[in-house]
């Protein structure tokens, strides 16, 4: 068997590589009953040509999975936009190069939220508006199935188009593996980023029905009404419903945190533990050095020439500005990039179990047991989180 079905010591990420790239659409991508999308082979299509094989994570070496990005040249910095920043994650690098993209005449691929289906799912922008809604992580399995089906066909047929892609670690190596095997020559500029691993939909529709919301107008996962470190939600729904709610009170960031709930190819994920094949890893700049730094700051890795020179164009035309020189080493520090340990798999098991048989979302982020220490740590910033906003700060600033 040469398809995506042969046994692996890796698990299906979910990229959508394999869809995109299969000749008979033997490649069935959908939800599993843990609420996370991964591919299957429908055996009466395929006819084992191989292809979907060769773009897959799950059959490669690590070498081929790209360089490693403590190699690289890191900075962090922040967008010289302070309503950028507002609208952004963290220091709103990702907006400014894609921005730059868009004014370099590239086509950029990004994840939205869909209000329609309530999914996070990845699109190509041609515009400085459609951009726009790639601001701000959501953080959930971006589904990638038909984004990878049109960046081939875009660069079938245009092979002079420049094309940027946004994405977690391994759907942008799928990218890179989709564009490399099928020999395509379009200037490319990939942009991954550090990452903690992705939640189920489960998960996500649970706390949704938990804070009373059937249909939403906006979601933000990191709402700057309240300082980024909050990872505070805010929703609203087409009635001016709103809830904002920071991860101190917040089930869905608890399980998050807990590295439970996670998707199973994220415990063992090779790429997020620092290879890239990206031009440019972004993330959070966590860690003591701008603890108090409320609006938000980027930790930028420059994994290969052509992503330095951007950062450095960037900053020459004032479009961003770098706060530091770093290591990638201490950025690393303060970023998920070891193996979750086996006890995860077993809490996310049990977690599953509950949240399918209760279907409430708190009883089940209760299930599994945490060491004492944690709990009380955890009840410790619960209370805290109900003090008011400026007492709040100026604790965390202690
Ligand atoms: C699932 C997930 C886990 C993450 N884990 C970490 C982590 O452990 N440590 C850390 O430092 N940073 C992590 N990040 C990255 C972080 O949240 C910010 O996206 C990053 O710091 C860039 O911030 P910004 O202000 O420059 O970007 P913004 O301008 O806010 O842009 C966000 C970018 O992320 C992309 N994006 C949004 N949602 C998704 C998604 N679901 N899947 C793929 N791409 C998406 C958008 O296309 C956009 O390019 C994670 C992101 C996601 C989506
Ligand atoms: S990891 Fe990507 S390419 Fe491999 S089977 Fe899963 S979706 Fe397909
Ligand atoms: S942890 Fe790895 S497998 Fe999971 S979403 Fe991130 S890059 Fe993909």
């Amino acid at each position: 068997m040469k398809n995506v079905g042969a046994p692996s010591q890796f698990t299906c990420t979910g990229c959508a590589a394999c869809k995109a790239i299969c000749p008979t659409n033997a490649i069935d991508y959908s939800k599993t009953e843990d609420g996370f999308f991964e591919a299957s082979v429908d055996s009466t299509k395929c006819v084992d040509c191989g292809k979907c094989q060769t773009v897959c994570y799950k059959y490669i070496s690590i070498e081929q999975m790209g360089r490693s990005i403590f190699q690289g040249t890191a900075i962090s910095a922040k967008s010289s936009d302070a309503q950028c920043i507002q609208g952004c994650t963290s220091g709103g690098i990702a907006h400014e190069i894609a921005k730059w993209g868009i004014e370099n005449q590239y086509w950029v691929a990004g994840t939205v939220y869909d209000y329609q289906t309530n999914l996070a799912k990845m699109e190509v922008a041609r515009t400085f508006e459609e951009i726009e809604e790639f601001r701000g992580s959501k953080y959930l399995q971006s589904k990638s199935d038909e984004a990878m089906i049109d960046l081939l066909d875009i660069a079938k047929k245009h092979p002079e188009q420049k094309i940027m892609v946004f994405g977690v670690p391994c759907q942008i190596l799928g990218v890179k593996r989709l564009f490399e095997t099928s020999n395509l020559k379009n200037e490319l500029l990939l942009v991954d980023l550090f990452c903690h691993g992705v939640p189920s939909y489960l998960t996500w529709n649970a706390y949704l029905k938990e804070r009373g919301f059937e249909t939403l107008k906006r979601v933000d996962f990191r709402s700057k009404k309240m300082p980024w470190h909050f990872f505070a939600i805010e929703l609203q729904d087409d009635r001016q419903k709103t809830d904002l709610l920071p991860s101190a009170q917040n089930s869905f960031y608890k399980v998050f945190f807990d590295n439970v709930g996670l998707h199973r190819s994220c415990s063992d994920c090779q790429v997020r533990k620092g290879t890239s094949s990206a031009d440019i890893r972004l993330g959070d700049y966590w860690g003591k050095k701008y603890k108090n730094d409320f609006e938000g700051v980027s930790a930028c890795v420059a994994v290969t020439e052509k992503g330095n020179a951007i950062l450095q164009t960037l900053s020459e035309s004032g479009k961003i500005t770098i706060l530091d020189k770093e290591t990638v080493d201490d950025i690393a520090k303060a970023q998920s990039v070891e193996d979750y340990p086996s006890s995860c798999q077993e809490k996310t098991q049990q977690y599953f179990k509950v949240l399918k048989d209760t279907k409430k979302l708190k009883v089940a982020s209760r299930s599994y047991s945490l060491s004492s220490k944690i709990y009380m740590k955890e009840l410790a910033k619960k209370w805290i989180s109900y003090l008011p906003l400026a007492i709040q700060i100026a604790i965390r600033k202690i």
